[in-house]
C-alpha cells in the first residue's frame, strides 16, 4: 500500500503522488452513496493525516493533500475501514444520480460493476492506460455529456449509443449496442486500446487511423443508428427530485477544494437532516443524497454558510483555477487565493460561462481548452492570454494586485458590447489584440 507512483500512472489510495504540499492520494468512488458517517470518518482521517485540504476533481474523484509516507498509509487503512466504495484502475464513470434519478432510462450501476470486474479479469488489463476512461450515462438529468472519456455509452429507450474519445461535442459515434452487450462492446474497445500500449487514447487513435479498427470489434453486436440528439447542459448545482420523493442537493466546491473540517460539519448536518449520504459528481460537485424535502432548504443554508456553492449563478463558477502555490511545486503564483479575490472583487461580474482560467504555470492542468481569459503564473507575475490556453501567446503581464482592475475593464466592455447569443470569446475576438492590450493596461478602449 502506498508504493511510489509509477511514471504515467494516476495517483490513487495505494499510490500517492508527490506535490508541493506533501503527498496526495486520490480516491475514485464507485458512484454508490457514501453514508454520512463514513464520509465524516474520511474527512476526520484527512484532517488527522494530511493538511486538511480535500478536493473534488473535475471528474468527481476525491483528493486528500498534505500527507507523509507514514500518514498516507494511516489514511488508506482508515478509508478501507469505512463503507466508502472506491476502485483503482481505469475510471468507469457513472452518472452521479444513477439508480436514483426519475428521468434515467437505465441504471448503469450494474453495468459499471460488471465492467470493472471484466477489466480486472482481462489478460490485457495491465496494458490499458491509466488515463483511459469509460462514461456510462443512463440518460438522466445529470448526464455526462461534458465529461471527456475514451469510451462513451449513453442509454435511450432502445439501446446504448457508443462513441469514442472526447466529450459529446467531439466524440466519434460507433452506432449502438443492446444493453446486454454493453460490457462486451466496452471490453472489445478496451482490447484495441490495450494492444496499442499504455499511452494509447481513443481520440488520438481515431485521429490517426480512423474509427474502423474499433468498429470492427463490435460488428457482430452493432446496431446501426444515428447519434442521439443533443441535450441541454446538465446543471448539478441545486435541488434534484429523486424517485423516492426525497431530493439530492448539489453543492460546488469553490475552485475544486475545501477543508476537511467544513466537510465534516456538512456531513453531520446532512445526517441530522435525515439524508442517506453523499456522492461526488463531475465539475467539483458533492451531492447530498436522499434528503427529506422538509429539511432541504435548511441544509442548503448550512452549506452556504460553510462556504459551499449553492447557486448555479455563483461567480466562483465562472473561474477555473488549478491547485497553484503552495500545493503544486511547479506553481509560480497562488491560484486559488487569486481566483477567490477575483470573484469577490466582481472582476467578472455578469459572466454566464467559464470566463477566466487561473493557471499556476504554463502547463494548464485545470483546463486544457481555450477560455476567454487565461491567467498564467510567471515568476510571481500574471500573464494574460485572450481566447487561448495556458501555453498560448501572452497579451500582457501584471502583478497579481493589478489583475482585478484589468479584468474588470475587459468584463465591463464584454458586457456592454455583447450581442444576444454571442459568447464572451466572440466579443473578445471582435475587439482585437491591440485594443484589448490597451484596455488591460488601463488605456482608453476607444469603444
Ligand atoms: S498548471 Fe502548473 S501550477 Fe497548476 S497544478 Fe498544473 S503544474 Fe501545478
Amino acid at each position: 500500500m502506498n508504493a511510489p507512483r509509477r511514471r504515467g500512472t494516476c495517483p490513487s489510495l495505494s499510490q500517492s503522488m508527490v506535490t508541493g504540499d506533501g503527498l496526495l492520494v486520490r480516491i475514485t468512488p464507485t458512484g454508490a452513496t457514501m453514508s454520512c458517517d463514513a464520509f465524516r470518518t474520511l474527512c476526520a482521517a484527512a484532517r488527522r493525516c494530511g493538511n486538511g485540504i480535500i478536493e473534488v476533481t473535475s471528474r468527481g474523484s476525491v483528493q486528500i493533500r498534505g500527507l507523509t509516507k507514514t500518514s498516507a498509509k494511516d489514511l488508506a487503512a482508515a478509508v478501507v475501514r469505512t463503507d466508502v466504495a472506491f476502485f483503482e484502475g481505469p475510471p468507469i464513470l457513472n452518472a452521479p444520480l444513477a439508480g436514483l434519478d426519475p428521468h434515467e432510462v437505465l441504471d448503469t450501476s450494474i453495468t459499471a460493476v460488471e465492467l470493472r470486474r471484466a477489466i480486472a479479469a482481462a489478460p490485457f488489463s495491465a496494458q490499458i492506460g491509466a488515463k483511459v476512461s469509460v462514461a456510462l450515462d443512463g440518460g438522466g438529468a445529470l448526464h455526462l455529456d461534458a465529461v471527456p472519456a475514451d469510451v462513451r455509452m449513453r442509454a435511450d429507450a432502445e439501446c446504448l449509443h457508443v462513441a469514442l474519445g472526447g466529450d459529446v461535442e467531439d466524440a466519434t459515434s460507433l452506432g449502438a449496442v443492446r444493453v446486454e452487450h454493453a460490457v462486451e462492446a466496452a471490453m472489445n474497445i478496451m482490447r484495441v486500446l490495450a494492444a496499442a500500449g499504455p499511452a494509447a487514447r481513443a481520440r488520438d487513435m481515431v485521429a490517426a487511423n480512423g474509427a474502423e479498427p474499433f468498429r470492427r470489434t463490435i460488428a457482430d453486436i452493432h446496431i446501426d443508428v444515428p447519434p442521439p440528439p443533443r441535450r441541454p447542459a446538465a446543471e448539478p448545482i441545486g435541488t434534484h427530485p429523486l424517485r423516492d420523493g426525497t431530493v439530492a442537493i448539489g453543492l460546488g466546491l469553490a475552485f475544486g477544494h475545501t477543508d476537511a473540517a467544513a466537510l465534516e460539519e456538512l456531513a453531520q448536518a446532512a445526517a441530522i437532516s435525515g439524508a442517506r449520504g453523499l456522492r461526488t459528481a463531475p465539475d467539483h460537485v458533492l451531492l447530498l443524497v436522499a434528503v427529506p424535502r422538509r429539511g432541504a432548504a435548511r441544509l442548503a443554508d448550512i452549506a452556504q454558510r460553510l462556504g459551499f456553492i449553492v447557486r448555479a449563478d455563483d461567480p466562483r463558477r465562472r473561474i477555473i483555477a488549478c491547485a497553484g502555490a503552495p500545493a503544486c511545486a511547479a506553481a509560480e503564483i497562488g491560484t486559488r487565493a487569486l481566483a477567490s479575490f477575483l470573484a469577490s472583487e466582481g472582476a467578472i461580474s455578469g459572466a454566464t460561462e467559464p470566463m477566466v482560467h487561473v493557471s499556476g504555470c504554463a502547463k494548464g492542468c485545470a483546463c486544457p481548452r481555450s477560455t476567454p481569459l487565461t491567467i498564467v503564473g510567471m515568476r510571481g507575475r500574471c500573464g494574460v492570454v485572450v481566447n487561448g490556453s495556458a501555453h498560448d501567446e501572452l497579451l500582457a503581464t501584471f502583478p497579481p494586485e493589478a489583475l482585478p482592475g484589468a479584468l474588470s475593464r475587459v468584463a465591463d466592455l464584454v458586457r456592454d458590447m455583447r450581442a444576444t447569443d454571442e459568447s464572451a470569446g466572440e466579443v473578445l475576438s471582435r475587439l482585437g489584440r491591440a485594443r484589448l492590450a490597451r484596455l488591460l493596461l488601463g488605456g482608453a478602449s476607444d469603444a
